[in-house]
C-alpha cells in the first residue's frame, strides 16, 4: 500500500479568471475534497511539486512564447486567446503545473512510486510550442514526455489522450520523432480540428501518432473496445517505458463541453487497461496527469475510481467483463477499421 503519488498543492487555485470559466479553481477543490473523505485519506502519498525551469520549459515552447506568458504577471488579466485567460498568478501557477508533472515523473521513474496522479491546472494538451489554446498555458505531458527522453534518456514514452478533445499540442511536439508515441481518442469533428485518422505522423515520427475520431455518443463499451483492439495491442508492441495519461474528464456522461457518456466505472476500466499493460511493459509506471473535466462531481468520482484502480484497491479488482456486452457495433466498428488501416503498415499487431 502507499505506493500511489499524487500531487496536489492549494497555488494551483491561484489562476482564475475574471467571470464565469469552466476551467475554474473549483475544478481542484472538488477532487482535493474527495481526497480528504475517510476511504481516501492517508492512501496516498503526497509529492511536493517544483517549478520548471525555463529549460524545462523549453523541451517544448519557444523562448519567446515564455516570455509572453511570464510578461502576464505584470496586468491584472490577459486573454491569450478566445478562451485562453492568464491573471497575475498564471504564469507561476502554470510553471507549478509542467514542474508538478516533472515532480511525478521524477518519484515513479526512480522507483519511490509506483504511479502517480497530478492534481494540477491549467492544462495543458492543447498548448502549441509557440502560443496558448484551450483554456492551455503550457503544456504539462509534453514537457513531462520530453523531460524523460532527455534527463532519463529513455527511447520509449508512450501518451494516452482520452480527453473529450484532441491534443492538437501534444501531437505536433512529437510528430516526427520516433521516441514518443502519441495515442487520442476524442470526439470529432470537435474543437480543435486536428486529430484525423490519416494524422499518423512524418519523417521519422511516421506511424507514431494514433489519432482515434469519434462521433458523440460512445460510453464505457465502446472506449473499452477502443482500448483493448488498438491502444492495447500497439502498446505491447511499442514497449514503452514510461506512459502518460493526458486524462480528461470531459467524456463523462453529464460533462457540459462534451457528447461521450462514459462513467465512473468506465474511467476505471480505462486505467485498468493502461495499468495491465504497463505492468507487462514499465513496470507499472504510469503518471496521470489532469487535463479537462467541467462536471465537478462527476470529476470527483471518475477520479476516485481511477485512483482506487491505481492502487491495485480490493475495491476495485481487474477489468469489468460486463462493460463489453454493451458495446454498440454500429457505433464503433466503423472508426475502429479504419485507424487499423491507416496503421496496419507500422504495427503487426493490429
Ligand atoms: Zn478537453
Amino acid at each position: 500500500m502507499g505506493r500511489t503519488g499524487i500531487v496536489k498543492d492549494n497555488r494551483y487555485l491561484n489562476h482564475a479568471a475574471d467571470s464565469y470559466h469552466p476551467e475554474s479553481p473549483e475544478r481542484l477543490q472538488a477532487v482535493y475534497k474527495m481526497l480528504e473523505e475517510p476511504d481516501m485519506q492517508d492512501k496516498f502519498v503526497e509529492i511536493q511539486p517544483r517549478v520548471a525551469t525555463d529549460e524545462e520549459l523549453e523541451l517544448i515552447h519557444g523562448r519567446r512564447y515564455i516570455q509572453l506568458v511570464a510578461s502576464t504577471a505584470n496586468r491584472d488579466y490577459t486573454m491569450l486567446d478566445p478562451d485562453t485567460y492568464a491573471n497575475r498568478e498564471s504564469y507561476e501557477t502554470a510553471k507549478l503545473a509542467a514542474g508538478g508533472t516533472l515532480s511525478a515523473v521524477d518519484k515513479v521513474l526512480n522507483g519511490e512510486l509506483n504511479n502517480a496522479f497530478a492534481f494540477i491546472r491549467p492544462p495543458g494538451h492543447h498548448a502549441e510550442s509557440n502560443r496558448a489554446m484551450g483554456f492551455c498555458l503550457f503544456n504539462n505531458v509534453a514537457i513531462a514526455a520530453g523531460y524523460s527522453t532527455k534527463s532519463y534518456s529513455l527511447k520509449k514514452v508512450l501518451i494516452i489522450d482520452w480527453d473529450l478533445h484532441h491534443g492538437n499540442g501534444t501531437q505536433h511536439s512529437f510528430y516526427e520523432r520516433p521516441d514518443v508515441l502519441y495515442f487520442s481518442a476524442h470526439q470529432f469533428p470537435y474543437y480543435p480540428g486536428t486529430g484525423y485518422v490519416t494524422e499518423v505522423g512524418s519523417g521519422a515520427g511516421k506511424g507514431f501518432t494514433v489519432n482515434v475520431p469519434l462521433q458523440a455518443g460512445p460510453g464505457d463499451a465502446e472506449y473499452m473496445q477502443v482500448f483493448e483492439e488498438v491502444l492495447e495491442p500497439i502498446a505491447l508492441e511499442f514497449k514503452p517505458e514510461i506512459i502518460f495519461v493526458s486524462a480528461g474528464f470531459d467524456i463523462y456522461y453529464q460533462d457540459p463541453l462534451g457528447g461521450m457518456q462514459v462513467t465512473p466505472a468506465g474511467f476505471a476500466n480505462l486505467a485498468k487497461v493502461v495499468l495491465d499493460f504497463a505492468k507487462e511493459t514499465c513496470k507499472g509506471k504510469v503518471v496521470f496527469v489532469l487535463e479537462g473535466g467541467y462536471h465537478l462531481n462527476g470529476l470527483r468520482d471518475s477520479i476516485k475510481e481511477v485512483l482506487k484502480a491505481m492502487r491495485g484497491d480490493i475495491l476495485s479488482p481487474g477489468r469489468d467483463d460486463k462493460i463489453r456486452e454493451k458495446v454498440d457495433r454500429q457505433l464503433i466498428d466503423p472508426v475502429i477499421r479504419k485507424v487499423k488501416e491507416a496503421q496496419k503498415p507500422f504495427w503487426k499487431n493490429i
